[in-house]
């Protein structure tokens, strides 16, 4: 409340109002020294709500400085690594705690395998991949090309999130070619709010507040196309996330280049193979145009030397963070130029 709401609300109830402004301003003789100390115990009180609404609001890890947790959802093993194999070495590197979680065994895109023995060999590979940046993977059992939005399926999703005491959840967007991406969106979107509601899924405590959910960047313009709120440099891990999709083989060296026509193109030898890896588009995820005004935002002049990012949107279902809150729970962004 000013000074003049005081002024006007004393016109017309003088009596009470005016003690208020006198204990405020002070009468007559009222002294600097007892306006100074009210300033005092206005700035203290101030001070206290700020860090009670610190506590209330923010994350756990926020409030505690504890470390990140962060889980991902992908549909297939290795969606979750093209999508933020990149921040998952960066939180690692860092100390947090990063878990890819993959919705289906990938037990059918394969051109010559199929079955327990892909899915053996694709949950493999993920553990490899996990092992590679010092994260977890864990590969669920369900059937690849078969994933629906169903009622069990949403809970293990609840149950993975809750397990991991989230902070940050990611997932894509319920808009993709692939029927398993998509229904992979929708079951993160669905689970988005249910994660903190305490007699649903009651074998799983529930989290006390809210992740952030993000989504990970994707090319699909219907109906609206994905929107670069966070994009984070990876040019310091691009070899590490290479790595990691490099022990993705039966995916990077066998499915996707039979799918695209280019198998013969992929070379035989380890080293050459990853070279060509690292050069595909598909992995190399370099920088977008549109992703150039979210990087300058927070990387200033730094941005433009910036070669490989991955980029985030902060889905509107989770928590909403602050800029400060963003900055705490993604922290690879160079101090903030504006303080
Ligand atoms: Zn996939």
């Amino acid at each position: 409340m000013s000074l003049i709401d005081l002024e006007m609300i004393s016109a017309f109830r003088p009596s009470s109002l005016d003690r208020i402004r006198n204990m405020i301003l002070g009468t007559g003789a009222a002294t600097m020294k007892s306006r100074n100390r009210f300033s005092t115990i206005l700035l203290f009180a101030a001070w206290l709500v700020y860090v009670a609404m610190l506590f209330a609001f923010a994350s756990p890890a926020l409030a505690q400085n504890k470390p990140i947790h962060v889980i991902a959802f992908g549909a297939h093993p290795d969606d979750c690594d093209l999508g933020a194999g990149g921040i998952a070495s960066k939180y690692a590197i860092l100390g947090h705690k990063v878990k890819f979680v993959s919705l289906t065994n990938g037990d059918v895109g394969h051109q010559s395998q199929h079955g327990q023995e892909l899915a053996k060999r694709r949950r493999d590979e993920a553990q490899e991949a996990g092992r590679r940046i010092g994260i977890e993977y864990e590969v669920l059992d369900n059937h690849d090309g078969n994933l629906l939005p169903t009622l069990e399926i949403r809970e293990q999703v609840i149950r993975e999130i809750r397990q991991w005491k989230a902070d940050i959840v990611i997932a894509p967007r319920p808009n993709d070619y692939h029927p398993d991406h998509r229904y992979t969106g929708v079951l993160v979107q669905d689970a988005s709010y249910m994660v903190i509601v305490p007699h649903l899924v009651p074998d799983t405590a529930p989290l006390t507040r809210n992740p952030v959910f993000l989504y990970y960047s994707d090319r699909f313009t219907q109906p609206q196309p994905f929107r670069p709120d966070i994009v984070v440099s990876i040019d310091d891990v691009f070899d590490k996330k290479i790595n990691m999709l490099d022990a993705h083989v039966s995916q990077f060296y066998e499915w996707l280049p039979w799918t695209e026509g280019v198998l013969d193109q992929v070379p035989k030898d380890r080293a050459a193979r990853k070279k060509w890896l690292a050069e595909w588009p598909h992995a190399a995820r370099k920088l977008q145009p549109e992703w150039r005004e979210a990087l300058e935002k927070r990387y200033a002049a730094q941005a433009a030397t910036i070669q490989h990012a991955e980029a985030f949107e902060i889905t509107e279902y989770g928590r909403q963070p602050s800029e400060e809150e963003i900055r705490v729970l993604l922290p690879f962004f160079p101090p903030n130029p504006s303080r």
